[in-house]
């Protein structure tokens, strides 16, 4: 749900001007984005034999602007049957993944009910969960499978919705009728199975927390359901795995690893945000993907050498990061993806040690950063404008170059803080300028030649170094070659008596520095930094 807070832009406007606009502009259209959604009551008949799904949604919503048209989208896959606001069948049209409801004079700030019939064939995801689109498949005893992955489009490829992310609706009901005995897995709770005729019966699931349109999605297979109370933060969570496997010990074990990974979140960012809900697991015939609530997870029990699940790990965060705090705009994707990835080496540094952590930074982000674009796209990007990983990889080492600045406690303290404090747009949905303005309020410190140097540029910062030797000695000068560049950064080198280290604050004017001959610089020597080095001779 999305209301413009204006006393939020009165007393939460930028302290510190910097060049980050809120993007406020949508790629939606005037008619859509005066449409506010409210809830979703989904209610859809799902044939594994003929792969065609059928139904209506109901999509509650509130009008704050006149509009021409009621816009929804919808794929052109589905033939819509029927649509109607308020009881009242309308005329509509369907037109390039549009439903156009042709209806106007509906009252302004007023709770509306649109519903809209449909029936049709879900594109088959080539590539889940990259390439969006549905799964048939069959599990080792040849009953049906079924995942559904939308996060690269919206919802609105298998029901009527909003796919610009800038709307959470307050909420959703998903009513799916399968056929006995598949089991329906979705968000929130499990409020009736309802068996209606014979061969059909009804998974009917409900949540009651702010929710994006592509975290709603639900999984079909034969599945055994295996249960546990976790504590998380000493408050019980329900917690259950829907497994296609017959070896519970494994299944119960992945349950406790991921009460360890939530208490682990838990305790840096606050409590799991859907405490009064569950927090699910189901087993998925992809590799996996955040739905709240009910994680899909497809990585059969796989750990990494450090011994953790990597897969659980990472969906698990992005309950905080991507489901609790949304971004309004794909363009500020990294805040899902970066924020959620440097958590993991906060993980490995907290199981492990601090040069484990670095050591896994720079195998594992550094080596996968392509620095093509930069990791804030235009606004009212598409989410396919992320060509490679760099949201997830350079968002997550500019996070640990940017603890190197204000350090560690003020870092993970903002990274908190920025979950909960009230942002310009309801629901928790965020921006890269209300990050940047909190880290610098927090630190006290201007930090636009970081954001701008980092943030808007693809290329990373050069440090120049111009050795010259002259007899038993290298004069050495270092500068930055970006403008305004200005991050300091540690250097060591061996001195006639033992090892030298230091801090040297830099510019774009060379600083001078003397070291033996026989010596050699070494800059950054815990790699907090992200630059390239131009040598001179
Ligand atoms: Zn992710």
């Amino acid at each position: 749900m999305k209301f413009f807070l204006y006393i939020f832009q009165l007393v939460f406007f930028f302290s510190f001007d910097n060049s980050f606009a809120s993007y406020i502009d949508s790629k939606s259209s005037q008619d859509q984005e005066s449409l506010d959604i409210v809830f979703y009551n989904i209610d859809l008949k799902v044939d594994p034999k003929k792969k065609i799904i059928s139904g209506n949604t109901i999509i509650t919503f509130v009008l704050y602007q006149k509009v021409k048209n009621i816009e929804i989208d919808l794929l052109k896959n589905y033939t819509v049957s029927g649509t109607s606001i308020n009881g009242t069948s309308l005329a509509f049209e369907q037109k390039n993944d549009k439903v156009y409801i042709l209806k106007t004079g509906l009252k302004l700030f007023k709770e509306h009910s649109l519903e809209i019939k449909y029936v049709g064939k879900p594109p088959v995801s080539k590539s889940p969960p990259w390439e969006a689109g549905i799964i048939w498949d069959e599990d080792s005893n040849g009953n049906h499978w079924v995942g559904i992955a939308c996060q690269s489009k919206g919802g609105h490829i298998w029901f009527p919705s909003k796919s610009n992310p800038n709307d959470k609706a307050e909420g959703a009901e998903i009513k799916i009728t399968v056929p006995k005995p598949l089991k329906v897995v979705s968000n929130g709770l499990l409020k009736s199975i309802e068996p209606s005729s014979g061969y059909w019966h009804t998974w009917v699931w409900e949540t009651n927390y702010p929710i994006s349109s592509y975290n709603i999605n639900f999984t079909i297979g034969d599945f055994k359901e295996v249960k546990r109370t976790g504590y998380i933060l000493d408050k019980p969570l329900k917690m259950i795995f829907y497994t296609l496997s017959n070896d519970t010990n494994k299944d119960i074990e992945l349950l406790k690893s991921a009460e360890e990974y939530l208490s682990f979140y838990a305790g840096l960012f606050g409590q799991y945000p859907w405490i009064q809900e569950k927090f699910g697991i189901v087993q998925t015939p992809y590799w996996g993907m955040e739905h709240q609530t009910a994680i899909a997870y497809g990585n059969n029990h796989k750990k990494t050498n450090l011994g953790y699940d990597f897969l659980l790990f990472h969906e698990i965060g992005h309950e905080w990061w991507g489901n609790f705090l949304s971004v309004y705009d794909w363009a500020d994707f990294w805040i899902h993806e970066g924020i959620n990835t440097y958590a993991e080496a906060l993980y490995i540094e907290k199981k492990y040690n601090l040069e484990t952590s670095i050591n896994f930074i720079k195998t594992n982000f550094e080596s996968n950063i392509q620095n093509k674009k930069p990791i804030i796209a235009q606004p009212n990007s598409g989410i396919d404008v992320f060509t490679d990983n760099d949201v997830y990889y350079k968002g997550a080492y500019l996070l640990h170059t940017l603890r190197y600045i204000i350090g560690k406690e003020i870092l993970i303290e903002s990274l908190k803080e920025f979950l909960y404090i009230p942002k310009e747009h309801s629901n928790n949905q965020t921006t890269t300028s209300e990050f940047v303005t909190l880290i610098e309020m927090n630190s006290k410190k201007e930090l636009s030649w970081f954001f701008d140097q980092y943030w808007n540029n693809a290329k990373l910062p050069i440090l120049n170094i111009k050795e010259n030797i002259i007899k038993n000695k290298k004069f050495i000068d270092i500068w930055w070659e970006d403008d305004g560049f200005k991050m300091p950064i540690v250097i060591n080198y061996n001195s006639f008596d033992g090892l030298r280290e230091k801090e040297l604050e830099l510019s774009n004017n060379p600083k001078k520095i003397v070291i033996p001959k026989s010596s050699e610089l070494i800059i950054d020597p815990e790699s907090w930094v992200l630059f390239e080095k131009k040598a001179y001779k």
